[in-house]
C-alpha cells in the first residue's frame, strides 16, 4: 500500500503525516517519525486525517437554489450563473460591492488565487477570512503597531524555554502536538506558570496559577510588567516610556483590579525577571477575549523587556487553530495586505505585483470578514463558514440575508454552504497538491495521495475557470507555478519552490534559508510604529445583587465542535464523543458558587443577562475561578441572547465580551 507525506489539515501545530493509499482511496493515517513536529506521534484528529476525503457526507456535484432548494446541476452552468451574478453586481455597484472569504485551511496557492481574482477581476481588497478575526486586534496584524520583528516563536522553543506561561489557553485540547512538549518541558523542570478563567488540563502542573477577574486581563499584564521590571537587573534599563506607562500599576492595585493577590504578582514578577528565554503561549482564548488586543501588546512588551534588545529569542509563542491560518494571511488574503504582508497602499509592492499580474492591484483597502458579510451584495466564500465562526456566531444570520448572492466552494455543506445560491464542490487535502503554513510559519507540502470523487474540481481549476470568465485567463502549468508566482511578489516567501520543499521538512520563513538573514524582517517594521497603549480600559461588566456573576465566552473547551472536518470525520466525530450535543451546552461555574445556589451538575437552569436569556445546562468545575459562568463557543446561538457583541474601536473586529449574569432554577 502506498504511502503519501504530507501535512495534517487539523490544527496549526502542522504535523507531517502519511496517508495510506489503495486503489485511489486514503484508507489509513500513519505519522512521520522523523518529521520535526510530529516526531512520530499524532493526535486523535490527525490519525483520523484520512477520514475528511472519506466522509460520506462531501458534496459530490455543484448544486444551484432554485425556488428554495439546492439542486445538483453541471460545472458549466454553476460557473456561468455564477459569473454572470457577480458580473451584474460588479456593473451595478462596482466590484467593491463584491467580497472574498478565503479559506484557513484552504492552502497557500488557493488562497493567494482567490485574492488575486478579486484584486484582478473585480478590482477589490475585499478579501479575508473568518478564523483571521480570531487574532485581532492583534499588533501583528494591525499596521501601526508593527514594531515587533517577529510575529511568533517556534514549536521547538516550547523545550528550550526556562520558563513557560500559559495565558488562557489549552494546548491539550487545542493543539496537542505543542501540549505534549510543555508538558515534557514542566517534566524536565522548567517552571510553568497559568493565567487562565479556566484552568487547562496542563494548568494542574503550573507552579503559579492566576485567575484574574474576566476583563482585567490586560490589567494584570501591566501589573506583571510593572513587576518585572521592579525586580529586573539595572544593567538592563527599561524603556523610559514603557516604565512609565505602567508605573501606576503597583501590584497592590493590580491586586484590587484584578482580584489576582499582589504576592503573586510579585512573585511570577520575580520569575520572569529571572528568565532568560520566557516563553509566554497563547492562542484565539486570550485574542478573543474582551480585552485580547490590549493584553496581547501587554505581553509583547513585557516579553521584549525580559528578552532584551539584540536576543534573537521569541517570548511569544502564538498557536493558530487552522493548518493554514498563517498562510492565508502570508499570501494576503487580508484586506490591506498583499503577499508578504505588503501595504496595499504600496507603491512600490503594487508595482512589483503588477509587473508579475499584468495589471496593478487596488490601492485601496478592502473591507473585512465582519464587514463584508454585513455590507457586500455578493460574497464568494471559499472554505470559509463564517454563519459559524465569525465571532458573533449565528448572530450574522441576519446580517448575512442582506447578501444578494452568495456562492460557496466547500467539500462539506456548512451552514454557510447551505445558505448559499450555488455550492462548487471543493477537493479535499488529501486530493491536491499546495503547501500549508503553520503556527511556526513552516511551509510545507501538501500532496495529492488520493482521486477525488468523478465530478470535483478542485479549488484552483474553478478559481481559474471564474478568472477566464472575466477576461483574465491564468494559465499554469502546475500547482508549483503558483507557488513560484507567490516567491516573486512576496518577500517573506522568497526563494521558495517545491523542489527545494521536497527535499526538507518544510522552510520557516524569516529562519531558515527563505530570508536569509532574520534581520532582514527588520524592513517588515513600520517606521512609524507606534507603542500600544497599555491596560487604558478593562472589560469588567457591572455587577450587581440582580446579576452577581460575570458569564465569559470560553473558546478552548470543546474547541473542535464548530468544525466542519470533525463533523464531518466519521471516526473522528465519535471519538470525540462530538455526538453528545448537550455537553456543548454546558455552561460551567465554580462548585463553590454551585454550593451557594444548591445547584448541581446535569441540572437544566436558566441564565439570564441584561440582554436576554437562555436555557442550558449546567456543570460544575474546580478548575474554573469562583464568580464566573464559562459557556463554550460552541453554545452559538443560545450566546446571542445573552452576551453583547462589540466592535474593537482600532480593529473594527467584534468581540464576545464577558457580561455579569444570574443563574436561575427554570
Ligand atoms: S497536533 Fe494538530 S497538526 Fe498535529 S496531528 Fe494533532 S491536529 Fe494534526
Amino acid at each position: 500500500m502506498p504511502y503519501v507525506l504530507t501535512t495534517c489539515p487539523f490544527c496549526g501545530c502542522g504535523c507531517g503525516l502519511y496517508l495510506q493509499v489503495e486503489g485511489g482511496r486514503a484508507l489509513g493515517t500513519v505519522a512521520s517519525a522523523d518529521h520535526p513536529v510530529a516526531r512520530g506521534r499524532l493526535c486523535a484528529k490527525g490519525w483520523h486525517a484520512h477520514e475528511v476525503a472519506a466522509s460520506p457526507r462531501r458534496v459530490l456535484s455543484p448544486l444551484i437554489r432554485r425556488q428554495g432548494v439546492l439542486e445538483e446541476t453541471g460545472w458549466d452552468e454553476a460557473l456561468d450563473f455564477t459569473a454572470t451574478r457577480l458580473r451584474s453586481i460588479q456593473e451595478a455597484e462596482g466590484g467593491t460591492a463584491v467580497g472574498f472569504l478565503g479559506s484557513p485551511r484552504g492552502t497557500n496557492e488557493e488562497n493567494y488565487l482567490l485574492a488575486k481574482v478579486a484584486r484582478l477581476c473585480f478590482g477589490t481588497n475585499n478579501v479575508d477570512f473568518s478564523a483571521r478575526l480570531d487574532a485581532l486586534p492583534s499588533l501583528f496584524d494591525l499596521p501601526k503597531y508593527r514594531r515587533f520583528t517577529l510575529p511568533t516563536g517556534n514549536i521547538k522553543d516550547i523545550e528550550q524555554a526556562d520558563l513557560i506561561v500559559l495565558w488562557q489557553t489549552d494546548p491539550v485540547e487545542e493543539h496537542p502536538a505543542a501540549a505534549a512538549r510543555v508538558l515534557h518541558a514542566a517534566e524536565n523542570g522548567v517552571p510553568l506558570l497559568e493565567v487562565a478563567i479556566r484552568s487547562a488540563q496542563l494548568g494542574m502542573r503550573a507552579k503559579v496559577r492566576l485567575w484574574p477577574i474576566p476583563g482585567t486581563e490586560a490589567q494584570l499584564a501591566a501589573g506583571l510588567l510593572r513587576a518585572t521590571l521592579h525586580e529586573m537587573n539595572p544593567t538592563r534599563p527599561a524603556r523610559e516610556t514603557l516604565a512609565a506607562t505602567v508605573d501606576g500599576w503597583t501590584p497592590e492595585k493590580t491586586e484590587q483590579v484584578t482580584g489576582v493577590l499582589a504576592e503573586d504578582i510579585v512573585r511570577v514578577g520575580q520569575r520572569l525577571a529571572e528568565a532568560r528565554r520566557p516563553l509566554i503561549v497563547y492562542s484565539r482564548g486570550m485574542t478573543l477575549a474582551g480585552q485580547g488586543g490590549e493584553c496581547l501588546m501587554g505581553l509583547a512588551a513585557l516579553g521584549q523587556e525580559v528578552v532584551g534588545e539584540g536576543n534573537e529569542w521569541q517570548p511569544l509563542l502564538w498557536l493558530t487553530k487552522h493548518c493554514n491560518a498563517q498562510g492565508a494571511r502570508d499570501v494576503g488574503v487580508v484586506p490591506y495586505f498583499l503577499p508578504g504582508y505588503q501595504d496595499v497602499g504600496d507603491e512600490r509592492a503594487r508595482a512589483n505585483v503588477a509587473q508579475v499580474w499584468g495589471a496593478a492591484p487596488p490601492a485601496e483597502a478592502g473591507l473585512s470578514a465582519w464587514d463584508m458579510v454585513k455590507r457586500v451584495r455578493g460574497l464568494y466564500v471559499m472554505g470559509d463558514d463564517p454563519l459559524r465562526l465569525l465571532p458573533g456566531g449565528d448572530g450574522t444570520r441576519l446580517e448575512f440575508e442582506n447578501i444578494e448572492f452568495l456562492v460557496v466552494q466547500d467539500s462539506f455543506l456548512t451552514p454557510t454552504a447551505a445558505a448559499a445560491d450555488v455550492v462548487l464542490p471543493g477537493a479535499t487535502f488529501a486530493e491536491k497538491d499546495g503547501t500549508f503554513t503553520s503556527t511556526e510559519r513552516r511551509v510545507q507540502r501538501v500532496r495529492r495521495a488520493a482521486d477525488a470523487p468523478p465530478d470535483i474540481r478542485t479549488e484552483l481549476e474553478v478559481l481559474c475557470s471564474l478568472a477566464e470568465r472575466f477576461g483574465h485567463p491564468m494559465d499554469y502549468g502546475s500547482v508549483a507555478e503558483v507557488m513560484d508566482e507567490i516567491a516573486s511578489i512576496s518577500p517573506i516567501y522568497q526563494g521558495l519552490s517545491y523542489e527545494a520543499l521536497d527535499q526538507s521538512w518544510g522552510f520557516q520563513w524569516s529562519i531558515d534559508t527563505v530570508l536569509g538573514d532574520s534581520r532582514r524582517l527588520d524592513s517588515m517594521v513600520g517606521e512609524n510604529a507606534q507603542d500600544p497603549t497599555l491596560a487604558e480600559r478593562n472589560a469588567v461588566p457591572r455587577i450587581d445583587e440582580e446579576f452577581p456573576l460575570v458569564l465569559v465566552v470560553d473558546y478552548g473547551i470543546e474547541a473542535w465542535s464548530d468544525d466542519s472536518f470533525v463533523a464531518n470525520a466519521i471516526g473522528l466525530r465519535r471519538e470525540k464523543g462530538a455526538n453528545r450535543k448537550s455537553d456543548l451546552e454546558r455552561a460551567v461555574i465554580s462548585a463553590t458558587d454551585a454550593d451557594k445556589l444548591d445547584l448541581r451538575s446535569g441540572v437544566r437552569v436558566r441564565i439570564r443577562s441584561r440582554n436576554g436569556q437562555a436555557q442550558v445546562l449546567l456543570g460544575v468545575s474546580d478548575r474554573v475561578r469562583a464568580g464566573v459562568v464559562l459557556a463554550p463557543a460552541s453554545m452559538g446561538g443560545a450566546l446571542n441572547g445573552l452576551v453583547p457583541c462589540e466592535t474593537d474601536p482600532e480593529s473594527g473586529v467584534p468581540r464576545l465580551m464577558p457580561c455579569a449574569v444570574c443563574i436561575e432554577k427554570p
